[in-house]
């Protein structure tokens, strides 16, 4: 079989299926990865998002026994929304991070990837395949990175000479012996930009990231978000992208090659106090197909909150007391009375303190007794 045409034929039937980047590497064990996350682990710096053992995320072979090859797909996104949003005084707004507009780009990613499937199960008797979008076992990016898709950032990203950091990742396993493309070399040179622009020192050296402190993971973590980390999100309620936004390799880019990614001025840039009461029905119906929903709605409240508190928006106040005292999530009570703290009006202080009389959650208090020393702080 002649698979040196037949990759060529995938790769115009790709280009044909709208796939902006396409490339190919063989299915042996990424051992630099393998040393590298095991360090990560050792470290504490890993998300506890991973999926699979260190074994299964490095080793192929371990998740189809005749794995061959594996076809790197990118699809660009974009990062200029087309009828803007203005967050302003009195009507504020969160931010989605770029990565997470439009439709749900696992969606839209294992669409293109079935098609690929389908084209080489016509062609190729006996063929297997696995593919996978994110979620998976494999890193995406180590693998676009041996496909030739892009060379590794020091922003831990994967930057396309064409696209910038600003592209989905997803990839097939495959029994075909494709041969392998060439990985791009370095780009990065002498620029830090990325490490010395991260407000939370998460980069903590080139390439290296301690997901624990990374703002875009905090997001979307369930719990209280860490003080110190607090004041730092501005209005991002889901992702954080500072270390792609500084890029050089970002300047000017922005593809709109993708319908499904176009977004939705209004959900991409939603209205915060609208989100603080927002029901679970309408929730789904809104943002079900954004993959910044897949936490739900308790970790986009939370920020909400917090950027609320961030521009001291005074006009949510009512809202934040009602949050406080009645909603029956000990984190969206607790971070509601530190944000009307930081918020500073004589009214909210007073909510607090009588709040504090009937709550009986200790870590809620703890966060109350927060919020009252903002009012000792405004007295000094
Ligand atoms: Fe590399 Fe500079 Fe981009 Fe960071 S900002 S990924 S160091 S080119």
């Amino acid at each position: 079989m002649a698979y040196q045409q037949l990759k060529e034929e995938l790769i115009a039937y790709s280009k044909e299926i709208g796939i902006d980047q396409i490339g190919f590497t063989s299915a042996d064990t990424f051992s630099e990865l393998k040393a590298r996350l095991e360090e990560q682990q050792a470290l504490g710096y890993a998300s506890g998002f991973e999926k699979g053992t260190i074994a299964e995320r490095t080793e192929p072979k371990r998740l189809m026994p005749g794995a061959e090859s594996i076809i790197a797909i990118a699809l660009a996104y974009p990062t200029k929304i087309k009828n803007d949003r203005k967050s302003v005084k009195g009507d504020r707004r969160g931010m989605f991070a770029r990565a997470s507009w439009g439709t749900d780009y696992h969606i839209v990613l294992k669409e293109k990837l079935d098609k690929l499937v389908t084209f080489l199960a016509e062609r190729v008797p006996g063929f297997e395949s696995r593919s996978m979008v994110d979620t998976g076992e494999l890193s995406d990016r180590a693998v676009a990175e041996r496909a030739g898709i892009g060379f590794s950032g020091k922003n831990t990203f994967i930057i396309s000479p064409e696209y910038g950091t600003y592209t989905y990742l997803g990839e097939i396993i495959t029994n075909i012996p494709f041969t392998p493309d060439e990985p791009l070399g370095d780009g990065c040179g002498t620029c830090t930009k990325c490490i010395d622009a991260c407000p939370t020192g998460a980069l903590v050296e080139a390439g290296r990231l301690n997901a624990q402190q990374c703002l875009a993971f905090l997001t979307q973590t369930k719990g209280y978000m860490p003080d110190e980390h607090r004041d730092k999100l501005g209005n991002f309620i889901y992702g954080y992208e500072t270390c792609q936004v500084v890029c050089p390799y970002n300047r000017g880019v922005d593809f709109h090659n993708h319908e499904e990614f176009e977004p939705d001025p209004d959900l991409v840039k939603p209205r915060l106090v609208d989100l603080l009461d927002i029901s679970n029905r309408e929730f789904k119906e809104k943002f079900g197909k954004m993959a910044g929903s897949w936490r739900g709605k308790k970790p986009l409240q939370r920020n909400a909150i917090l950027a609320l508190a961030h521009y001291k928006e005074t006009s949510a106040v009512d809202q934040l007391i009602a949050l406080m005292k009645e909603d029956p999530r000990p984190v969206i009570r607790g971070t509601a009375a530190w944000a009307l703290g930081k918020i500073g009006e004589d009214h909210g202080f007073r909510a607090i303190k009588e709040a504090m009389q009937n709550e009986a959650d200790t870590e809620v208090i703890k966060e109350m007794e927060k919020g009252l020393q903002f009012e000792q702080k405004s007295e000094v």
